[in-house]
């Protein structure tokens, strides 16, 4: 069987997903992730029922690092009889001003994306790492680098500036926008489910570790709410989003900080889980009774209204709200406190379809739709990757 390989490098995991290549697009054969890599690492992977194809503890020395874990996957991979590997998918966050589509990888693109590692020090070195390993093993395996940026770049000039110097602009300080993979799976599969809507104005709400919120128009991305970095918009599991830069020139000049300690803050410190001083995690905010606990979430849904007041307003009104990713399809509490703030623009929930995760959770009748569409990234990535490879694949 033809097969893509779809990975998805972090700090300390490898994910990694295998599709079949089919007549009906890419079909997903195995899902799995080395994580704890360094720490603790394990190695886990599923076949598409779910049945367990490997559960491993690893020795921290057999996978201290990223380019070990692709390694111990590619072994991995080759025991297992039956596929025929045609090519590798990347994730990879950053593709700069330049790359507004995915693109195959060669000598000069891979140095184009090194020269980007300034714009994402955190992502951009993990998500080439693997790359580079497999250039080395397989040098005539086709790889595709797939970008969480692409999807925005085409958006208006006013959404991909910050008010300061041009000089700056032009030398790569913009607003990028991230988690562009997951909307535009969204958008895809928005027009299957309800292509009216698809062609009119959609916020799509990706609600996860990482959060964002995407202004659609007819399946295009306008406006977003991150922009140089993936700091910016709503508050997150562990950032803050969107903050004063004055806070940051204070901590600083005021408190002595290095640039070090400052991201550390800002990354792992903050968002949910500074402001509740409990835990990062929405659903254990949501169990909790402590108030710090309720106030982070208030501050959450706050924050959520606001920015989908503003991408509202960026597209002259909205038809479409849609709730994806972590939280946005598995927190009908949190889904329905946003929709409660919305009735000015015409939502009205329906309560019942909410609770079940319904395509559609809105009543009849409300003016702006109300949708769940789980997102699918790794899809995403083989659909780009397989678009790319020749058509006798
Ligand atoms: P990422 O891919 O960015 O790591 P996810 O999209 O997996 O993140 O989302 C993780 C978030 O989703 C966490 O805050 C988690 O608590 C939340 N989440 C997952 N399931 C639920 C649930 N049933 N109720 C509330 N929150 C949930």
């Amino acid at each position: 069987m033809d097969v893509i390989l779809v990975l998805n490098a972090g700090s300390s995991s490898l994910k990694f997903q295998i599709f079949a290549v089919g007549s009906k697009g890419p079909e997903r054969q195995v899902k799995g992730q080395i994580d704890g890599i360094g720490v603790h690492p394990r190695f886990r992977a599923a076949n598409a029922a779910g049945a367990v194809l490997i559960d491993e503890r690893a020795e921290v020395k057999a996978i201290p690092d990223l380019p070990a874990a692709t390694r111990a996957l590619k072994d991995w991979l080759r025991a297992l009889s039956g596929y025929s590997l045609q090519a590798v998918g990347h994730r990879v966050v950053h593709g700069g001003p330049d790359y507004s589509a995915p693109v195959c990888i060669d000598d000069i693109v891979l140095e184009r994306l090194r020269a980007l590692e300034a714009l994402a020090p955190l992502h951009q070195p993990n998500n080439l790492a693997p790359i580079r390993l497999v250039r080395e093993l397989a040098p005539d395996l086709p790889q595709v680098a797939c970008f969480d940026t692409a999807f925005h770049r085409n958006h208006p000039a006013v959404a991909d500036c910050y008010a300061i110097p041009r000089a700056l602009h032009d030398e790569g300080v913009r607003r990028y926008g991230f988690h562009g993979l997951s909307y535009e799976y969204v958008s895809q599969r928005l027009s299957e489910v309800a292509p009216e809507i698809a062609n009119g104005r959609v916020i799509v709400a990706h609600l996860g570790s990482g959060a964002s919120m995407c202004a659609l128009k007819a399946r295009r991305s306008v406006d977003s709410t991150m922009g140089f970095t993936a700091l910016d918009g709503l508050p997150m599991g562990t950032r803050p989003g969107q903050i004063d830069p004055g806070v940051v020139l204070y901590l600083i000049d005021q408190k002595g900080m290095t640039a070090a300690e400052v991201s550390s803050l800002l990354y792992q410190d903050s968002g949910l889980r500074g402001l509740s001083g409990v835990s990062n995690d929405m659903r254990e905010l949501l169990a909790c009774d402590d108030p710090r606990a309720a106030f982070a979430i208030d501050y959450f849904v706050q924050r959520c209204v606001m920015n989908i007041g503003g991408l509202a307003a960026a597209m002259d009104g909205v038809d479409a709200l849609v709730f994806t990713a972590g939280i946005g399809e598995n927190a009908p509490e949190i889904r329905a406190r946003i929709a409660s703030r919305l009735g000015w623009l015409g939502a009205a929930l329906d309560p019942q379809a909410n609770a079940a995760a319904a395509t559609v959770i809105s009543a009849p009748g409300s003016a702006l739709r109300l949708m769940v569409v789980p997102t699918d990234e790794e899809l995403m990535i083989a659909r780009q990757t397989l678009a790319l490879l020749p058509s006798s694949i």
